[in-house]
């Protein structure tokens, strides 16, 4: 299946070739010329792990042994067989992402990004290792660490900013295990982890190091579509499962609030809608740093403005790499706009879509924000209200889903998707419910465990008991050095 770059239109690759390469040569993002047809009535009934292999599948067909590839990825990793479990909780459904081997909805992907990749390698005869780099502001490093450990033909290292992690985040990452994993903290915040990353990225030559490491570079990140393509399932799942309890009929819409970062995870359900899922609105939920809601309600997007420090880290972010993706399928593979508009973005910090694509815009999508006092009151209301315990990036959704539903109310079933455990940020969920003495996170897990009668996932109980492996702290500056003897 053909795949082009958002940014032009006349330059294609096959789908494993999309995968290996993640960005595009012109610093697009890889999309597929024409979306796959899908029997959605039948994949409705299937199991999620044969929903898992038909949506992937069908969009990236030239990776071969699909099904093979995702129970290998999924067996026996999650908490739960259907991975993605919904839970009613009062007026909505709860759409739980994080019952993966982190504790982060970033599992779903990947857990599956790894098998796409060595498998992708294998179709294309590469004999190269790959080297993954990333620099993380908690989630994802994890995450990418533990899909990739020990995977044949791969190395990961993950860089995170010191002291800007939360603690249970580090000790995950630093008690890391396999073979084939380096951690390190950068003196420094995450963008300069990042920046550092994008240097190292810049100064290889066709992606490999002048010196040292032979490996070829490649990222974890969420503008590959190979963790693209893996999150499109959970829609799937969902829609599901309000069928079987009889919440809904087939057909009858329904709306998903998304709690949103980078936008990777609102346009796998905007994917999901254009496969013939029958989704409503798609609601983008964002904390204090509300770029993407003036972006749909004003068809601006204005990156210059300070970055908030919030307690939902992971959707602490200005510049939404996804939304790209977004652009281009809303104005029609029309990739000369995109192109134009992304490159004012660089240059300006600023671009206005035109008003017929905002217009389109606001049909398939609502937003809204949420700063930290609202949240961590609807973590401790919801908690009151409905006995459900949410974490502070689920709560932001909660919050902008009640202000979709007040102001639109049209009436459709509501999913919230929820995006991490409360047990990966106990300071500010426990502080929601209690006051909270001094600063000992695992402490605080302790007593959520306590307070909310939901149990620790395996994942992290005992995690401060465990050996630190990785402790090494370096200066901003030597991170290539520390890349070329890995
Ligand atoms: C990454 C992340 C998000 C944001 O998802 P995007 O796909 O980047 O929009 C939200 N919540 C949590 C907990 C995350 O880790």
């Amino acid at each position: 299946m053909e795949y082009l770059s958002t940014r032009n239109n006349k330059f294609f690759v096959d789908s494993a070739q999309a995968v290996l390469s993640g960005l595009a040569p012109d610093g697009g993002l890889y999309v597929p010329r024409k979306l796959p047809e899908i029997d959605v009535e039948a994949v409705l009934k299937m199991s999620t792990m044969d929903m898992a292999c038909t949506i992937i599948g069908a969009l990236l067909p030239d990776i071969p042994d699909m099904d093979e590839l995702v129970r290998r990825a999924y067996t026996g990793k999650f908490e739960t067989e259907e991975l993605t479990p919904t839970v009613p909780a009062g007026n909505f459904t709860v759409l739980e992402l994080f019952r993966g081997p982190t504790s982060a909805f970033k599992d779903v992907a990947l857990c599956m990004l790894p098998q796409l990749l060595t498998a992708a390698k294998t179709v294309k005869g590469m004999d190269e290792d790959i080297l993954i780099l990333t620099a993380t502001s908690g989630d994802t490093g994890k995450a990418a660490l533990a899909g990739f450990a020990d995977v044949e033909g791969v190395k990961i290292c993950v860089f995170y900013p010191h002291g800007g992690v939360s603690k249970v985040q580090r000790a995950q990452m630093v008690t890391q295990e396999g073979r084939n994993v380096a951690v390190c903290a950068v003196e420094g915040n995450f963008d300069d982890a990042q920046t550092g990353v994008k240097n190292i990225f810049a100064s290889s030559i066709n992606g490999r190091l002048l010196r040292g490491n032979r490996c070829r570079l490649s990222t974890a990140n969420s503008i590959n579509i190979g963790r693209l393509a893996p999150q499109i399932t959970y829609y799937f799942k969902a829609y599901a499962d309000l069928l079987s309890r009889g919440q809904i009929a087939m057909g009858d819409k329904v709306n998903f609030c998304v709690p949103t970062g980078n936008f990777g995870d609102i346009l796998a359900g905007y994917l999901a809608k254009k496969l013939g899922l029958p989704v409503g609105t798609l609601v983008c939920a964002s904390n204090a740093n509300n770029v993407l809601t003036d972006f749909i309600n004003t068809g601006v997007y204005d990156r210059r403005r300070p970055l908030h420090k919030t307690v939902s880290p992971s959707m602490d972010i200005l510049v939404s790499s996804n939304l790209e993706r977004l652009l281009y399928f809303i104005s029609d593979g029309d990739t000369e706009l995109v192109s134009k508009l992304m490159g004012q973005l660089n240059s300006e910090g600023i671009y206005a879509v035109p008003r017929a694509l905002r217009q389109a815009i606001q049909t398939e999508f609502w937003a809204g924000c949420c700063d930290d006092a609202r949240a961590q009151q609807t973590i401790a209301k919801v908690f009151k209200d409905c006995g459900y315990l949410c974490d502070t990036h689920t709560a932001t959704g909660w919050a902008v889903a009640e202000d979709y539903v007040n102001q639109v109310n049209d009436g459709r079933p509501m999913v919230v998707l929820s995006t991490a455990s409360p047990y990966k940020f106990p300071a500010a969920v426990l502080s929601s419910l209690e006051s909270v003495e001094g600063n000992d996170e695992f402490k605080q897990m302790e007593r959520l465990q306590e307070v909310s009668g939901m149990p620790i996932p395996k994942n992290l109980a005992g995690l401060d008991k465990k050996p630190e492996r990785h402790t090494n702290v370096i200066p901003k500056d030597q991170m290539l050095e520390y890349v070329t003897r890995l």
